[in-house]
């Protein structure tokens, strides 16, 4: 699952970021208004958590422009205990819960797993690809009914390929979804990852899974081989 947070205070930002990382989700930090409403405009998330004093637009501004487009993605607004701004004004504006700073990093965890619990009500949380299944909310992963234990990257690597299956991802792709924007390490850690997972996932199956495009980068399918 993958979460846009729109927050200008640093230590938040970071705090915040540091422990959903930790708990499997991939995170994109916008540090004002304007930026964030850019990047959650292209719709790719999951859930966004916004904070509402922001430079560049508010957050008001932005989540406005995410209900207009239609986006029923959901949003947990962060608030801050000063009475300036009124709960009801947050729902009247599209959001689906709030959140007053400061807050204990375990009740955001368990607003964050609700509303993508919610979310997943519509769409089935269950990624398939042959006897592969990917549990999106329970990050769960088991091939032919058989548990498969990932690690944190692992999973989201998988999970990546998976909800993207038959398509080529390439190893940039792969590197800003499943590292998130900010990394700058090699792209063949992408291949170190894949080598990994192959094990876990593919050896002791006659069917492959995971497949290397030569000279783009890698897919899953559940279709023969050419
Ligand atoms: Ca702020």
């Amino acid at each position: 699952m993958r979460i846009l947070l729109i927050e200008d205070e640093k230590k938040v930002a970071d705090f915040v970021a540091r422990g959903l990382r930790a708990e499997r989700f991939a995170v994109d930090i916008a540090e004002d208004g304007t930026s964030g409403w850019e990047m959650a405009s292209a719709g790719h998330y999951d859930l966004i958590l916004l904070d509402l004093m922001l430079p560049g637009l508010s957050g008001t501004e932005v989540l406005k422009r995410i209900r207009r487009q239609n986006q029923t993605v959901p949003v947990l607004v962060l608030t801050a205990r000063d009475g300036t701004t009124d709960t009801v004004e947050h729902f009247e504006a599209g959001a689906d819960d709030y959140l007053t700073k400061p807050f204990a990093f375990a009740e955001l965890v368990v607003r964050v797993k609700a509303l993508l619990r919610r979310g997943a009500a519509d769409r089935s949380s269950i990624l398939r690809v042959g006897d592969l299944e990917v549990d999106r909310l329970a990050q769960q992963v088991r091939r032919g009914g058989k548990r498969i234990e990932l690690t944190s990257k692992e999973y989201g690597l998988l999970e990546y390929l998976v909800a993207n299956a038959g398509r080529v991802l390439s190893r940039t792709m792969i590197i800003e979804h499943v590292w998130d924007q900010s990394f700058e390490g090699l792209t063949n850690i992408v291949d170190v990852y894949v080598r990994h997972l192959r094990t876990k996932v593919d050896v002791a199956h006659p069917v492959k899974l995971i497949r290397t495009v030569r000279g783009v980068g890698y897919t899953v399918s559940d279709e023969a081989e050419p």
